[in-house]
């Protein structure tokens, strides 16, 4: 386990922000878990170590790494990177000029150009080490194309990441992939940043690379420690995440062994000698004179791979170590620095001046501010909010840009390069267009991203949906916030009630990829407006569902799906939830490894969610989201309705065969309903778990209606189980009764 520092040291420290309160770096912890989930991880090592001593050559005088390159070894080695910007409009959301800058010192740090060198401590000066590394930002894209080597990818993954958010990597053979989030996810909490060794990307090459928190892109050497772990560097006090608690070694001998620090600048740390004393290194030389090389007796807590942030410098033995990697094959390290690679990635071209990106976001906004409920992008036409445009293009300085809008907007068209503001007086999906312009081209980007609802009610009480016809559902939009595979659609393949028609959320992994979980990806689905006014007592929103697993993953963990119903009387400028399902609810299919659509016997369970008298207005719409988990198949809706009774208890209506006891369990009496029969006698009796008649009462009806008779809770007043029996036209049917 890693640990946080503490109150104590984050106030002497020198450099670290308040707002940095991390451990600087998760690789070990990481490394760790690996190698618990996959042995064959130390394999790789093994194979890598024995590579590495076999390019051990002569030594370097006063160095004597056991591994070394050549004594004249004076190669410059050309890396590419690629940076990629996983966002969600937030903070994370990363200027290219801060990426540019951050690279360019990142760049300076690996040939030893940083100008804090010079503060490295008397006993280190002559071990500073120049990697002679050069860090470029990619010039072409793996598909060819010009590139500055920076990209902005939408997801849901930037607060809650892992290696799952590494979705977009470009072949890690090629590139040195870095990606900036905003909070890492429960395997990571706390961390700043985390790589992984070359033995560990050579068995998971997909999650190979450089992973850090937004603000760590130009905090003090953050992500070239991390770089150095990609170059098979360890922390100064070995592999593990664990600084100041024991003697530990880095495999590197120019870096005393130390016990490492925790972040902070103190002398303490600075001229700490704990693990250094007498540190001495005894070598053989095949030419038969042995050497003895006397190394500082101090600790190097300047070191870049040690956590005191007070990072100065890379020892030239760690620079050697560095280099070994990047000429072994373990983990493709060494196709990066080959001439074909940089022509391809177009590592040693200038950056060049490309056209922008068009890009934007949207928020909603009413006159006091702007409305923080996450990404739903629905107002209805008397909501009285605003849709806030904001300009997000990328990729180039943008000399100007052209805005338009349909549906009737306040301002159909804008060169406004900030934020528009728009209300609009046209229902329906509304048409933007965006065209960004620098001195290297322009971009347009056209899409329909938000809808405004009509307030004209398609219903009320009694409101029926069979999702059957296409052009009913034109008033249920469906948001697909990410643009992915996980989505409602209309679904024709199948139904409930026969007619071919429902509404699928396509939670199934089509794709079997190993990354990107859809896990923290939610979607809506919203109602048109219903006019529920005048409505009182008990009033049900009614759906049927059914649904599968892909995998067991535990039928309420959080991985898996779950549904959610919101609510708003104010045109969707503020929503509540009325109601939640969870995963363990929602499936009633058990798991299908295959994607899952049901059959004419599938079956489908019925929901009722009671509506909150506050939402018996003129204007009521209903939200579905669904939150799509890492272990969800599909899930189906049908035969939406606005009743009187809950959907299982409707049901009654089409048959006379039984009746239904609701609600069941209760503590608050309850009511049967049931089909008079062609009589209209009904005869009730209800008995408790001894066989005593607690109630028994004949009541005459107009012949063949719908009836609902309360049963009060004084005549079930003992918590316990109950047998309730109805008869109509002389057939019983009995039910049992829950009271608690
Ligand atoms: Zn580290």
């Amino acid at each position: 386990m890693f640990r946080k520092f503490s109150i104590v040291l984050a106030a002497m420290c020198c450099l670290a922000k308040a707002s940095n309160a991390q451990q600087p770096c998760s690789t070990d912890q990481q490394y760790w878990e690996s190698v618990k989930k996959y042995p064959q991880i130390l394999d790789y090592e093994r194979q890598f170590e024995a590579q590495m001593a076999g390019i051990t050559a002569h030594g370097i005088p006063g160095v004597a790494a056991k591994i070394t390159l050549s004594p004249n070894d004076t190669t410059t080695f050309d890396v590419p990177i690629v940076v990629h910007v996983v966002h969600d409009y937030g903070v994370e959301y990363l200027a290219d000029d801060v990426i540019y800058n951050a690279v360019k010192y990142w760049a300076q740090v690996y040939l030893a150009q940083n100008a804090d060198t010079s503060m490295a401590i008397d006993p280190f000066k002559k071990y500073v080490g120049n990697a002679r590394i050069r860090l470029h930002l990619a010039t072409i894209d793996p598909n060819g194309k010009p590139t500055k080597g920076v990209v902005h990818d939408r997801s849901y993954l930037t607060t809650n990441a892992d290696d799952q958010a590494k979705y977009s990597q470009w072949p890690q053979n090629k590139y040195i992939n870095v990606w900036f989030i905003n909070t890492f996810g429960a395997a990571s909490t706390g961390a700043a940043a985390y790589a992984y060794y070359p033995s560990s990307a050579a068995f998971m090459p997909y999650y190979d690379g450089v992973i850090g928190l937004y603000n760590y892109v130009d905090y003090e050497k953050a992500i070239p420690h991390e770089i150095g772990h990609v170059l098979n560097l360890q922390h100064t006090w070995g592999n593990n995440n664990n600084p100041g608690v024991a003697c530990g070694d880095d495999q590197v001998d120019d870096t005393p062994p130390t016990e490492g620090h925790n972040p902070g600048c103190s002398a303490a740390a600075l001229y700490d000698v704990t693990c250094a004393g007498g540190y001495l290194k005894h070598y053989t030389s095949v030419l038969g004179a042995d050497s003895l090389v006397d190394y500082p007796d101090t600790t190097n807590a300047q070191n870049i791979m040690d956590y005191t942030y007070c990072q100065k410098m890379f020892t030239i033995g760690q620079c050697v170590r560095m280099r070994t990697a990047l000429t072994s094959a373990t983990a493709g390290r060494n196709n990066l620095i080959t001439p074909a690679n940089l022509a391809a990635t177009g590592a040693l071209a200038p950056m060049p001046d490309l056209p922008p990106v068009a890009d934007f976001s949207i928020e909603r906004a009413t006159g006091a501010g702007i409305i923080t409920d996450a990404r739903t992008v629905f107002l209805s036409l008397g909501s009285g909010g605003n849709f806030n445009f904001k300009n997000r293009s990328w990729n180039d300085t943008i000399s100007d840009v052209v805005w338009t809008f349909s549906n009737g907007a306040t301002t159909p068209t804008s060169t406004t390069n900030g934020t528009v503001f728009n209300k609009f007086s046209v229902p329906g999906w509304v048409t933007v267009s965006l065209i960004a312009n620098s001195n290297a081209g322009s971009d347009t980007l056209t899409t329909t991203p938000v809808y405004v609802a009509d307030t004209v009610a398609a219903g009320g009480f009694g409101y029926y949906q069979t999702f059957s016809n296409p052009a009913a559902l034109a008033n249920w939009p469906m948001f697909n916030y990410f643009s992915n595979q996980y989505k409602w659609g209309a679904y024709t393949g199948a139904s409930r009630d026969g007619d071919n028609g429902c509404i699928r959320f396509r939670s199934f992994d089509t794709t079997q990829k190993r990354i990107a979980t859809p896990l923290g990806d939610h979607d809506d689905l919203f109602t048109p407006s219903l006019n529920l006014s005048g409505l009182s007592g008990n009033v049900y929103l009614n759906f049927y569902t059914t649904a599968a697993a892909a995998n067991s993953g535990g039928v309420s963990t959080p991985a898996g799906d779950s549904l959610e119903i919101d609510a708003t009387n104010n045109g969707g400028l503020r929503w509540t939830k009325i109601a939640a399902f969870t995963r363990g609810q929602l499936v009633n299919n058990g798991i299908k490894s295959t994607e899952f659509v049901p059959t004419a016997s599938t079956p489908w369970v019925a929901r009722a969610v009671v509506i909150p008298a506050t939402y018996f207005t003129s204007s009521t719409f209903f939200r579905f989201r669904y939150w799509a988990g890492s272990t969800g198949n599909n899930f189906y809706m049908d035969d939406f309705n606005i009743g009187g009774f809950p959907a299982d208890v409707a049901e009654i209506a089409k048959s006379a065969e039984s009746f239904k006891i609701f609600p069941n369990p209760t503590n608050n009496g309850c009511n049967l309903v049931l089909r008079s029969g062609s009589e209209g006698v009904v005869h009730y009796s209800i008995k408790d778990i001894t066989g005593r008649v607690v109630y028994e009462a004949n009541e005459t009806y107009s012949p063949d209606m719908l009836i609902q008779q309360p049963i009060a809770r004084e005549i079930t007043p003992n918590s316990g189980i109950y047998f309730v029996t109805v008869t109509i036209d002389g057939n019983a049917h009995t039910e049992k009764l829950v009271v608690y």
